[in-house]
């Protein structure tokens, strides 16, 4: 049995805290937030009357059986299917790009007629290197200066010559009427919201609210046998190397007096000049139909800075470089300390695939 810190009580952290405990290990929690759960925090709104992405919209999917099995061990999930709407100027638009987009786009009507169109639309860039290129090589550019340039801009403050294709892999182009914004086989958002499955998970563990880890990394790393570190990395190493990049987002709730603003959970806004990139409606992710009132929350990106929360990692050529510095001190550390989840691996993990990562790497860990 070993003495085992986790440091933030986030999805990483928190399943590992479980599964090393079940394993008979002395383990503890500390976390810097006041609450548990990470970004995927949730709190019930009296107001609404349902649950608040306090950080933004989660929206659980995997294509993984053992993944989608494990998180049904500590929540049920309910039928929600993410079905993105897009505003630009006064137009509304089916998204992502499906059947239904062309035909309002372009007014085509089937799939063979769509396929031309496209093929009429695509610029020929053999190897793009980019995701603007990628984009214009895909779907043309009156796609692309639709739903792609102004929104990527403003999330990411690059443009998007400057930033990778794989930011966009994600999101699928269909020539069907299909709108699930996802793939994968399973979907949903949790009933009884997401802080519920982190008291399952960190039930009975010890755990310290309010605790800032890296103010006082000597002294933690003195008190235990090993460390699950799921803090950004460049803060751990006090950013020796520089800061890495990361984008923050800035929230504006609004409760309104109206009983559904927008008949939606999400709709994104994919004007560069519209100043946040889309409006979440708190209620429709529970599938909640009554109430007087609603909770919106319009998502704005912010720059970030040392002590902002960092929502993404931002991928450029510089970042990656520090990046392998910042790896090569982390494995210095091996045996000791564990740097796992988006921000200790600085990777754009979905849900589905930190718990993945994390079943992954306590599949590997030795007793
Ligand atoms: N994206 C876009 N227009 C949209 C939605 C997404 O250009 O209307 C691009 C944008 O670059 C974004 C990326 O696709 O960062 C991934 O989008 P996703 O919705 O998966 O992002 P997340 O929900 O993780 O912020």
């Amino acid at each position: 049995m070993s003495k085992i810190l986790v440091v933030g009580a986030g999805l990483y952290g928190a399943v590992c805290a479980h599964e090393l405990t079940a394993r008979g290990h002395d383990v503890r929690v500390i976390e810097m937030r006041n609450h548990i759960g990470g970004n995927c925090y949730t709190r019930f709104s009296d107001e609404a009357g349902c649950h608040e992405h306090v950080y933004g919209a989660h929206i659980f999917h995997t294509n993984s059986q053992r993944i989608w099995d494990y998180v049904n061990r500590f929540a049920a999930f309910n039928h929600y299917v993410n079905r993105v709407k897009v505003r630009h100027g006064e137009a509304l638009y089916s998204f992502p790009i499906n059947l239904f987009t062309l035909y309002q786009v372009f007014g085509v009507r089937t799939p063979d007629e769509a396929r031309a169109r496209l093929a009429a639309e695509r610029e020929p860039i053999s190897e793009p290197a980019n995701l603007e290129e990628y984009c214009l090589s895909l779907v043309g550019r009156r796609i692309y200066e639709l739903f792609i340039e102004g929104y990527t801009a403003k999330q990411w403050n690059h443009h998007p010559r400057e930033l990778s294709a794989d930011i966009i892999k994600r999101i699928p182009i269909r020539f069907t009427f299909d709108d699930n914004y996802f793939n994968d086989r399973w979907q949903g958002i949790p009933i009884g919201g997401y802080t519920a499955i982190f008291e399952k998970l960190l039930d009975g563990i010890p755990l310290e609210l309010g605790i800032d880890f890296d103010a006082d990394r000597d002294f933690w790393l003195s008190r235990a046998d090993f460390v699950i570190y799921t803090g950004s990395l460049d803060s751990f190493f006090g950013y020796t190397d520089g800061p890495l990049e990361y984008r923050s987002l800035r929230f504006e709730r609004e409760i309104l007096d109206t009983p559904d603003f927008q008949g939606n959970a999400v709709v994104n806004y994919t004007e560069r000049s519209v100043p946040f990139t889309r409006i979440l409606e708190h209620k429709h992710f529970d599938l909640a139909t009554g109430g007087e009132r609603t909770l919106i929350t319009r998502e704005y990106p912010d720059d970030w800075a040392p002590g902002k929360i960092p929502y993404y990692p931002v991928h450029t050529p510089q970042t990656l470089a520090r990046l392998d510095r910042y790896r090569a001190r982390a494995r210095a550390l091996d045996g000791k300390v564990h740097f796992g989840g988006r921000l200790g691996e600085f990777r754009y993990y979905d849900m589905h695939q930190v718990i993945g990562a994390a079943l992954a790497w306590l599949d590997k860990f030795s007793d």
